[in-house]
């Protein structure tokens, strides 16, 4: 003998309810996948697409991420599945982007500090540091402070961001730096050269405004301070 609490009632009735039973054993009707369903092919017959990279080669693949049609030497294994090379390769990493304001930050205060650092280059050249030895000009240590001087000045304004538009910027500010110094070596020379004569015999002419091997190869090192930064 058993006896029911008045309150479950409904519950009771609904479990030994047929209609339920019936609902919970079979699927409603149209829960099967149709017949014909089956005869759909998932992919694309090859022919309809063609790889985005080779145009010639038909294909049956996309990428999973951008769905572009990519032939087998384009598809890349991921863990996430096939990709093209793009994809694949994932985002590019915030530290890599810089945003325009800071490169326009950055491009001003590199500018401006090659600038201040190749007067002054050019300035203590011609004020007596270039007698220290026969031929020592300090060419070294001025391009160690330019190039560690516009890498570091960048580098502060553009928030640390690294990448090829900050290296591009850092080079060409060691560049102007050095144009910088060597205009106002010219400008203090007694009889300073024209840019047509130096641009008329630059080998010959060079010398006279302490442009050497050694400065060039220095001037170099200045350069890839700036590379080395922001790579
Ligand atoms: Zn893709
Ligand atoms: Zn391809």
């Amino acid at each position: 003998m058993y006896y029911t609490i008045p309150e479950a009632t409904h519950l009771v009735k609904r479990a030994h309810d047929p209609r339920r039973w019936r609902m919970r054993r079979s699927p409603p009707v149209d829960w099967r996948p149709s017949i014909n369903a089956t005869a759909e092919s998932p992919v694309e017959s090859a022919g309809d697409l063609r790889c985005y990279n080779h145009p010639d080669t038909p294909t049956r693949l996309r990428c999973n991420r951008c769905e572009r049609p990519i032939c087998t030497r384009c598809a890349t294994p991921t863990p996430v599945g096939l990709r093209c090379p793009e994809c694949a390769r994932g985002p590019v990493p915030v530290v890599y982007q810089t945003a325009a304001p800071l490169l326009l930050r950055a491009v001003g205060g590199g500018l401006a500090v090659a600038v201040v650092i190749g007067v002054a280059w050019g300035v203590l050249n011609t004020l007596g540091l270039g007698r220290f030895g026969a031929r020592y000009d300090w060419g070294f240590w001025f391009s160690l402070l330019l190039g560690f001087g516009v890498a570091e000045t960048i580098s502060v304004l553009a928030k640390r961001k690294r990448g090829t538009n900050l290296q591009a910027i850092g080079i060409a500010a060691v560049l102007l730096g050095f144009v910088v110094s060597r205009a106002v070596l010219n400008a203090r020379r007694t009889r300073p050269l024209s840019l047509e004569q130096f641009l008329g015999d630059p080998l010959n002419t060079a010398p006279f405004l302490r442009i050497e091997l050694l400065t060039l190869i220095f001037l170099a090192l200045a350069c890839a301070i700036a590379w080395r930064r922001f790579r």
